[in-house]
């Protein structure tokens, strides 16, 4: 077992908590904007940093700790420095600066952590009893977490953990964000004899396990750039987090993606780069493709007539995956697609407006870092866009059923 490891099982022993708060009250929103309607709403987001260019001497292929290669492909640094002037230039990880943003998230959403610093090696987060590997991009380590559409709002901790080129632990610091309501509507779903098998367990469970095993697979490296675009053009006929009731009982499940209408045979498109993780079929989604878009981020779509590729081809924004179709327990020919980070389904809105989407090579102001040195006034390090919450409201207008 290696440093890193040791410091990964430390880790553990530091609970990540979400303090209860109160529960999201429902309210009624709009809930059916058209793609066009949906873009538009872009100028009005929340501002992001300004963009970098990509660094140079990026590798890619170093991000992904593992017990086993962390040490052993690390290359070890010059020993000793051939002058006092090189050894000014060995980067120290002291400056290594830790960001998250933002650290305002609402339910379903995701969030970036990067940490800046040429002498780190290797990143890693204890986030809801996980452990997540950060990718690397020249100086940068980076990943991005999801919020669950039920987590609880409220304080939620994390811990931070950095290890040197040499895979020595060398800094730990703890991160808290706050999770803000997204008050889902409640739709009431009426389970007759036609769609009852949406409740059988075996149908389920069918459905999670091929997702869960696919979506677990970590490509170490980011094969996505800048916002997705929406996979088929039409209307969107329901949003991610719609809170299920079936029957009118208590709300037991959400609608973990999008849904676009389209007829029969409509092309559907990959929203971003990325490779093909799996074609297939299950019962209550039917024929279905997922994308690995790398860093635990994957798209998948569903309900399909037909696919066009295979799995472990790579794919281009804007090629054809699949066309429309009304597979699985469908009531009509629809799209139904999710975006999935570290398997957690999140609301794809974001991700389809460019000034939302986590930008991963964002530059932050060092002031903003969660371990920058405190100043005697207190510092508010990213304040929240209030325009933000307005933009939701502004989709909250009509109830739908
Ligand atoms: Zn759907």
């Amino acid at each position: 077992m290696t440093l890193l490891a040791l410091l990964l099982a430390g880790i553990l022993l530091v609970a990540c908590t979400a303090t209860p708060a109160e529960p999201a009250q429902s309210e009624p929103r709009r809930n059916q904007l058209t793609v066009d309607e949906i873009l538009a709403l872009e100028d009005d987001g929340a501002t992001r940093p300004t963009v970098s260019s990509t660094p140079e001497g990026t590798e890619p292929s170093d991000g992904l700790p593992t017990e086993e290669s962390l040490p052993a492909e690390t290359a070890p640094p010059p020993a000793t420095p051939a002058s006092d002037s090189e050894a000014d230039l060995v980067p120290s990880i002291d400056e290594a600066l830790i960001f998250v943003e933002p650290q305002q998230v609402r339910q379903g959403s995701s969030f970036l952590i990067a940490v800046d610093s040429a002498a780190a090696g290797a990143a890693s987060v204890a986030f809801a009893g996980e452990f997540f590997s950060f990718v690397r991009e020249g100086d940068r380590l980076f990943t991005i977490l999801p919020i669950e559409a039920n987590a609880t709002p409220g304080p939620l901790s994390f811990v931070i953990a950095v290890a040197d080129r040499q895979g020595r632990p060398v800094l730990q610091h703890e991160a808290t964000i706050e999770v803000l309501p997204a008050n889902w509507i409640i739709e009431v779903v009426e389970i007759d004899a036609t769609n009852a098998r949406l409740l059988d367990p075996e149908v389920i469970a069918e459905d999670l396990a091929v997702r869960s095993e696919v979506q677990q697979s970590k490509t170490p490296e980011r094969l996505w750039d800048g916002f997705f675009r929406t996979p088929t053009a039409g209307v969107i006929t329901s949003t991610f987090g719609v809170q299920r009731s079936y029957n009118n009982a208590t709300p037991t499940d959400y609608h973990t993606g999008m849904d676009q209408a389209g007829a029969l045979g409509e092309l559907v498109v990959a929203p971003n780069d990325g490779i093909v993780a799996w074609v297939g079929e299950t019962e209550r989604r039917g024929r279905g493709v997922i994308i690995d878009h790398g860093g635990g981020v994957f798209t998948t779509y569903w309900h399909l007539s037909s696919f066009r590729v295979e799995p472990g081809a790579p794919i281009a924004r804007g090629a054809t995956l699949g066309r429309i179709g009304n597979t699985g327990l469908s009531t009509g020919p629809h799209l139904h697609w999710e975006i999935v980070i570290h398997g957690v389904p999140v609301d794809p809105l974001p991700w389809i407006r460019q000034a939302e989407v986590p930008d991963p090579l964002a530059t932050f102001n060092p002031a903003t870092a969660i371990n920058a040195p405190q100043l005697p006034t207190e510092l508010t390090p990213t304040d929240p866009d209030p325009s933000e919450n307005e933009q939701s409201q502004t989709t909250s207008t009509a109830t739908t059923g």
